[in-house]
């Protein structure tokens, strides 16, 4: 069986992606069992401004999904039945999934409220089989929290989610080394995460539907049609994704300095510099998916006198020329000219990670979240 060969490749990572099933719509059928087989559809009464926040399977036959008007949910199906969110309850029922979760690794990321990656390479309870994890992690939700969850096993992130969405509702589903490639070629272009709507147009108009049709388009083609991206297009499909779990500890700052060989006082050597360390900072925050806020420059003169400047920015980004123009900025607004500099150093802080939310984030976006209702 599939399954030994896979749990034989030590070095392999295990990767398991957690997402919860109809997750709200379900709680409230948990709850009121009178609701159950029922299209029930929580998030803004009808009549009322509120949008659909999620709804249950029943509901989803007659074409209603999250985030679209209440009103709209309510012509499509006249008879469902609508419901306020209760805050309350679906977040103490994350909070017992995510111990469950917690039980057999602390690399858990959380993605959402219902939705979180596991890495259980080496995991608390000794268990060699990621796939066996799974099972346990899908009953134990079904028992002690009485909802069902799907699962998705890989060695990567990006697979592992997919895998998660391949059977669900109350799915598992494995993708092995040995099937990757398989399952991405079959797989149709809108269904590939980090392809969003325009994109998925765009790459229709060339002719590309499914995975197999992106595997023949080499890296330079993939770049040149749509720029930067097309490196991640390129390794995704082909089933390359080392983005890591990162867990509710995820950095705080960034920063890079460079000691100079001989000291120097042009500025046009400095902003040279400048704009390496800036270009090497804004490529590590793309790939690790972070916007920043606060930019803090330093510099240290001959006599190792060292001053630090800082800014905080209007709004978060992760555009090079924005970035780079604060920093000149900042540079000419410190440089004492006709001093010698021995060391320059920029760093980012106020970080905003994009797809990495921690658990702290997580709540506070609950809280915005309740206001709303
Ligand atoms: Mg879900």
């Amino acid at each position: 069986m599939e399954r030994r060969d896979w749990d034989k490749k030590e070095r392999v990572r295990k990767i398991i992606h957690v997402d919860m099933d109809a997750y709200f719509a379900a709680i409230e059928q948990r709850d009121f069992p009178e609701l159950r087989g029922k299209p029930v559809i929580v998030g803004g009464a009808v009549g009322e401004r509120g949008v659909v926040s999620t709804c249950s399977y029943e509901a989803r036959k007659y074409g209603i999904h999250s985030a679209m008007p209440a009103t709209t949910a309510h012509k499509l199906c006249p008879h469902g039945i609508f419901v306020h969110a209760r805050f309350e309850a679906y977040k103490e029922a994350t909070e017992q999934i995510f111990a469950i979760f917690r039980e057999y690794s602390d690399l858990v990321q959380p993605m959402s409220l219902d939705e979180a990656y596991i890495d259980v390479t080496t995991n608390k309870m000794g268990i060699p089989s990621a796939t066996i994890i799974a099972q346990e992690i899908r009953q134990r939700i079904k028992d002690e929290v009485h909802l069902t969850a799907s699962a998705g096993v890989s060695y990567n992130k990006f697979l592992a989610k997919i895998a998660s969405d391949l059977n669900k509702p109350d799915g598992l589903c494995v993708i092995t080394p040995k099937d990757a490639l398989k399952v991405l070629s079959g797989l149709p272009i809108g269904k590939f995460h980090g392809i969003g709507k325009s994109t998925e147009a765009q790459l229709k108009k060339y002719g590309i539907h499914t995975g197999a049709d992106l595997l023949k388009r080499d890296l330079s083609w993939l770049i040149d049609n749509f720029g930067k991206i097309g490196y991640q297009y390129y390794y995704l499909v082909r089933g390359i994704d080392n983005r890591e779990v990162s867990t509710d500890h995820t950095r705080k700052s960034i920063g890079k300095e460079s000691t100079f060989r001989v000291d120097i006082d042009d500025l046009r050597v400095l902003f040279q510099h400048l704009e390496r360390i800036v270009g090497r900072l804004v490529d590590k925050i793309s790939q690790e998916e972070i916007e920043i806020k606060t930019i803090t420059l330093k510099l240290r003169y001959e006599n190792f006198e060292t001053l630090t400047r800082g800014k905080t920015l209007s709004a978060y980004t992760a555009n090079y020329q924005e970035l780079i123009k604060e920093c000149r900025r900042i540079l000419i607004d410190s440089y004492d000219t006709n001093r010698k500099v021995r060391l320059l150093g920029v760093s980012f802080t106020t970080l905003k990670h994009l797809n990495a939310q921690t658990w702290e984030q997580l709540m506070v976006e609950w809280e915005k979240y309740n206001d709303r209702y």
